[in-house]
């Protein structure tokens, strides 16, 4: 099926088109044209006082984490995990639990722009199961804190072509320790799947590692090999020497960049400019909606933005545009998708429209610096995954929102009643 979708401004292959038609065949991206009579062979649909971005992508979050969201805040990062998080885990997740509160978020994502997330939590499959039936891309971890063999379950289950694919997400060092890493990092590279798993987060981290280990997060993962493993993603960086950060860089190591979960958390924050100096990949992750309290990539993005011009005092670091290829271009790199992350010839069609109806968005002048700087979730109007519509005029086509919402309500009674 041929169709082509017209807005005023379609950021394509990095740059900006004005009054074009992106062209699309079976969800894949033909190409672009300004030439309306040109198209008689394609159905047509049109975005008026809209832009065309490719769609977000979310490199790290715990999406059933949405069960607690606000459960616990205004807590340090081991207070919040140990006193509330762990054990409110340990008595409520479940594969049903995991499966409705994955939906819930993936109906968050979508209406924020998103169509991937790289996400990690338990029950593996049944976040697979929500993600597939909401029709969003994501790379969905298995191991968190034990076996990977659930990851080879799902990979048999799941097509190779499918949206959803597996990947191994050991915790992180302070819990899993540097010898489980070692094995998934052989078991990733062995059979082909990604490696998710966070890294340098809080000092308090750095402290533990190095009193049982001798040295810091950063070394001791270097010596799992995981950086040398292309698949491989590390959410936070945030406690760094300037020797790691060049060792980052030699390695070319994938970043997710958690900005509002660690200023949150009061965790710090990563030296992203210094890293994309030295030759990282950064990305943008919102992590987990009990610490952000949040699933949104566009307010992420502006948060990053704006937080970094100020930390390094040059209100011309981080410009829009590098945001936004961090949370597109970047992200697809990191995670191994060849066919998206931006949108041109050959690319599948992963595409959110802005609308720029509002009064927060009138005027537009640049519709990038629109969608960094004022936009928010709102404004998203129509998302597409593969050509296929998941959000059309703001209405959800693949997810019944409010049954969603009602279970996750009912749910939270008994998480606090
Ligand atoms: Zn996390």
């Amino acid at each position: 099926m041929k169709i082509a979708y017209y807005a005023d401004y379609i950021w394509y292959d990095s740059s900006l088109r004005r009054n074009s038609w992106l062209l699309t065949e079976n969800g894949v991206v033909e190409g672009i044209s300004g030439d309306e009579n040109a198209l008689f062979s394609y159905d047509k649909v049109k975005f008026d006082n809209s832009a065309i971005f490719p769609g977000l992508i979310n490199t790290h979050t715990h999406l059933a984490m949405s069960a607690f969201r606000g459960l616990a805040d205004d807590l340090t990062l081991m207070t919040w995990l140990k006193e509330n998080i762990w054990p409110a885990e340990k008595k409520h997740v479940s594969p049903e639990f995991v499966y409705n509160y994955t939906l819930l978020s993936a109906a968050e994502c979508i209406r924020s722009g998103v169509v991937c997330v790289n996400d990690m939590y338990y029950h593996g499959l049944e976040a697979a199961y929500a993600l597939r039936d909401a029709g969003i891309r994501g790379v969905v971890g298995f191991g968190v804190m034990g076996s990977p063999k659930e990851a080879l379950r799902m990979a048999e289950e799941f097509e190779p072509d499918e949206l959803v694919k597996a990947s191994l997400c050991p915790h992180a060092l302070y819990t899993v320790g540097p010898d489980t890493i070692a094995g998934c990092v052989e078991f990733a590279s062995d059979k082909g799947l990604l490696l998710h798993t966070h890294l340098a987060e809080t000092k308090a981290e750095t402290e533990q590692i190095l009193a049982k280990y001798g040295k810091t997060p950063v070394s001791l993962m270097d010596e799992t090999g995981a950086f040398d493993y292309r698949g491989s993603i590390f959410a936070h960086c945030v406690h760094l020497t300037d020797d790691e950060i060049s060792l980052m860089g030699r390695k070319k190591v994938n970043v997710s960049h958690c900005l509002e979960s660690n200023l949150k958390l009061a965790s710090g924050f990563a030296p992203i400019q210094k890293l994309i100096k030295a030759g990282a990949n950064i990305t943008i992750g919102t992590d987990g909606a009990a610490s952000n309290n949040d699933q949104s990539v566009i307010g992420e993005i502006s948060t990053v933005s704006k937080f970094h011009k100020a930390f390094n005092d040059d209100a011309s670091a981080l410009p829009a545009s590098s945001v936004l290829e961090m949370a597109t271009s970047n992200a697809a790199k990191a995670l191994c998708l060849d066919n998206a992350g931006s949108l041109k010839k050959g690319n599948f069609a992963d595409f959110f429209v802005l609308s720029f109806d509002s009064v927060r968005m009138t005027p537009v002048y640049n519709p990038v610096s629109q969608l960094v700087y004022a936009a928010e979730s709102g404004d998203v109007t129509d998302v597409y995954v593969k050509g296929r519509p998941l959000m059309r005029n703001r209405v959800l086509t693949t997810i019944d929102e409010e049954k969603i919402k009602k279970k996750a309500r009912d749910e939270a009674k008994t998480i606090k009643g």
